[in-house]
């Protein structure tokens, strides 16, 4: 039970990578608050994280991009354990493509808002809480496009580019007081937002749906999706005292495409 008396507060705990994560920080005995917009996707994770695990388990509407609605947030992740989140996972985000040209202040504005500003607003709430008890791990859900960059993501890339910022100099900031911050970056993982993003292909281009995802799926060398338990278990090795030497890292789970 490597996660043991541990509060572990996961964004976009809802679905997808998030309820990964969820699942695998409950499966080594954390406690686990998951927090997204969808009140019903979120209770329904943690129900099952009570169910599977026997583990106290809570479920949280919040908005990221909003800054009172992560501070009401912290306050109920307070209440339900009596004291703010040891493991913080950053993982809350939305993929939407436009050229830039194309890319409108709310396109813009939106991706920022819960990509980077909803990670700054989280990671800037745990942190006092983690410094007085001496102990904190932050785990920042980036991307590969974090690292690099594409057509039609210039908004979603750059937002991430500053997750791995924030991810680096924080990581600075708190080494002394026992906490490690970090960012994960995967390539595409086999989740809601890359179906939705092969319906978007599928739309824009003449490819079918089999197309689109064999194209995806040719960005890894691996030729295939990541799945988001491969990034759960990144994520669980970094939350607990085996990975306390990993701080200020960016690691990538993408099967080798990115090789820095
Ligand atoms: P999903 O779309 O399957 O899940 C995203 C989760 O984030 C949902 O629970 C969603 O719930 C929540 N969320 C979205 N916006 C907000 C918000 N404003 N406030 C709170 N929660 C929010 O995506 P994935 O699981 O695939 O992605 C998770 C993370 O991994 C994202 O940061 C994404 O950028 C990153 N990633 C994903 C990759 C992929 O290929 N899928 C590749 C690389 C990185 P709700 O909508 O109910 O709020």
């Amino acid at each position: 039970m490597k996660l043991r008396d541990r509060i572990a507060l996961i964004t976009g705990g809802g679905r997808g990578i998030g309820r990964a994560i969820a699942l695998a920080c409950a499966s080594e005995g954390a406690q686990v608050a998951v927090a997204a917009r969808t009140m019903e996707q979120v209770e329904s994770v943690a129900k099952e994280l009570t169910d599977q695990f026997q583990v106290q388990a809570t479920a949280i509407a919040c908005d990221v991009s909003n800054v009172n609605s992560v501070t009401a947030m912290f306050g109920k992740v307070s209440e339900a354990f009596g004291r703010g989140p040891d493991i913080l996972v950053n993982n809350a985000g939305i993929a939407e493509s436009a050229l830039l040209t194309r890319t409108d202040d709310d396109l813009w504005r939106r991706i920022q808002g819960i990509n980077l500003d909803g990670t700054f607003y989280c990671m800037r709430a745990a942190m006092p809480g983690m410094i007085e008890r001496g102990w904190g791990r932050i785990i920042n859900i980036a991307s590969i496009a974090g690292k690099t960059g594409a057509p039609y993501i210039a908004a979603y890339s750059a937002s991430k580019h500053g997750v791995l910022g924030l991810t680096r100099s924080a990581s600075q900031e708190v080494a002394k007081n026992g906490i490690t911050v970090n960012a994960i970056c995967p390539g595409y993982v086999d989740t809601d937002m890359t179906t939705r993003g092969i319906e978007n292909i599928t739309q824009k281009t003449s490819l079918t749906k089999d197309q689109a995802l064999e194209s995806l799926k040719k960005m890894s060398p691996q030729n295939r999706l990541v799945t988001a338990e491969e990034v759960a278990a990144l994520a669980l090795l970094l939350a607990s005292e085996d990975g306390r030497g990993i701080n200020g890292q960016a690691i990538n789970v993408d099967g080798g495409g990115v090789l820095f």
